[in-house]
């Protein structure tokens, strides 16, 4: 048997980080199984399926490496609308599912609860098919369905407590529920490996597997992602979308093992593997049930050691986005005439080892391209003191005195204007910083000097000093 599984999205949104987890088990899966991976599109909800968030979904997928022409599909469930509804039929013919027109009001007035479930009321009526009437499932009064779920063994749910749901609504089209198995069905799925979330359809979902004469596919209900409050990420609360971390400067490599560290871990004490060892190691039975907590502090600590692990021409190279803002990425606040391509490798590798996402590259550098730097008026008021107008003339006068304008000498003789005065070098680098970078932190100072030049440092001390006038 060839297996064959699938990632369903629904394009309803942002592409969430739980999806591309889920995407990536999947994938790793097929893999290891000499299988098939599926993508199906569930757009059959008209009214929240944007096209748009098609396209971001095989985007995001393709970011993280599954990329487009590698799967099966996409398929769209929409398309199959024909199949949908030829199963609904067969299982009202089959006596599986009968009709039915009662509204929530009947069944509450016949029950006395609006809790309780459908009634079974019109099981044995006869009803024949009608505008208004929905199609429900009869399930079988007794008996337990069992599920077989790789990750949570066999959860078994009572036949008798599962009610007669809807599977096609009363202007006769089909529900999710159905149209989900007829897809999987149709499609020759042979493992069902998708969210914690759906697990309480999965019974109603292999009564129907049944119903309509086809083994159930195993199921692999993977642990919800959920935040530091143990609640489950929502696009309300949380930052959830795969392509806002894509934007903020998550390496792709960094993203995906994270996300696969989601309820697994690697053998060892390791969480930072190569890809292909995640890919031989992965184990799906071996994927903890309980809620995964998504840690973005984490998750931001793993990109800078991936970021740190990048070659300086690789790092450079992935910088360009932010640094020219491509697509959706902002722009940066210097005219792409200012940008200097040797200043910015000169201090590329200074930089690599102090961000931890690749937009910080640009309050990183900006000073080296601005004609004067974007001052920060709280570090202003903070760092510039009685003392700082004294201690940029005499570090003025010192730079300008200088013969060699480079890094090592430039901090010993700012250090020399410091201890003239009973300061320590970090005190005296404030101002400096400051006057020259508007900001009180960044990149090495002496370093950054070096690249600015000569020239720029002078006119932006000068400046810094008429200020403080
Ligand atoms: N379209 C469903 C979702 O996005 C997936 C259903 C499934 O994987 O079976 O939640």
């Amino acid at each position: 048997m060839t297996v064959r599984v699938r990632f369903a999205p629904s394009p309803t949104g942002m592409f969430h980080v739980g999806g591309a987890r889920s995407a990536l088990q999947n994938w790793i899966y097929a893999k290891q199984q000499g299988g098939v991976f599926v993508l199906r599109i569930e757009d059959t909800d008209a009214a929240r399926n944007k096209p748009e968030w098609t396209e971001g979904i095989l985007s995001a997928l393709d970011w993280i490496g599954i990329s487009r022409g590698s799967y099966e599909g996409p398929y769209f469930q929409s398309q199959n609308a024909g199949e949908h509804r030829a199963a609904a039929a067969r299982l009202y013919e089959s006596g599986r599912a009968y009709y039915c027109d009662c509204t929530r009001e009947d069944v509450q007035a016949r029950t006395g609860s609006q809790y309780q479930g459908y009634d079974g009321y019109h099981r044995d009526l006869g009803l024949g098919p009608g505008e208004g009437r929905a199609l429900r499932f009869r399930t079988p009064d007794e008996g337990a369905t069992v599920v077989v779920d790789l990750i949570r063994g066999e959860p078994t749910f009572e036949n008798r407590l599962i009610e007669d749901f809807v599977i096609a609504r009363g202007d006769g089209s089909p529900v999710f529920l159905l149209a989900n198995v007829v897809d999987d069905l149709t499609m020759g799925i042979t493992h069902v490996i998708r969210a914690e979330e759906h697990l309480p359809n999965t019974p109603k979902q292999q009564l129907l597997w049944d119903a309509l004469g086809v083994k159930p596919p195993i199921w692999a209900h993977v642990p919800v992602v959920v935040n530091e409050k143990r609640q489950k990420l929502s696009k309300r609360r949380d930052k959830v979308a795969l392509e806002a971390y894509r934007e903020e400067g998550y390496l792709a490599g960094a993203m995906r093992n994270y996300l696969m560290l989601l309820g697994w871990a690697p053998s060892g004490d390791r969480e930072i593997v190569p890809w292909s060892v995640i890919e031989d190691e992965f184990r799906l039975e071996e994927v903890n049930p309980s809620p995964a907590f998504f840690d973005e502090k984490k998750l931001r600590a793993f990109n800078g050691e991936y970021i740190r692990a990048l070659p300086v021409a690789e790092f450079i190279d992935a910088c360009q986005p932010w640094l020219t803002g491509t697509g959706t990425i902002a722009p940066p606040p210097w005219q792409p005439e200012e940008f200097d391509a040797d200043a910015f490798a000169a201090v590329a590798p200074l930089a690599q080892t102090r961000i931890a996402v690749l937009s910080e590259i640009v309050p990183n550098v900006d000073f080296l391209f601005l004609a004067s730097p974007l001052i920060d008026e709280a570090a202003w008021t903070k760092t510039m003191k009685d003392g700082s107008a004294d201690l940029l003339d005499a570090a003025i006068a010192a730079f300008e005195a200088l013969e060699s304008w480079d890094a090592e000498s430039l901090k010993s003789t700012l250090e020399a204007v410091g201890a003239e005065r009973g300061l320590k070098l970090g005190k005296t680098q404030a101002p400096v910083r400051v006057a020259v970078t508007g900001r009180t932190v960044g990149l090495p100072l002496f370093e950054s000097l070096e690249v600015l030049g000569r020239e720029r440092t002078l006119t932006r001390m000068r400046a810094a000093r008429l200020r403080l006038v």
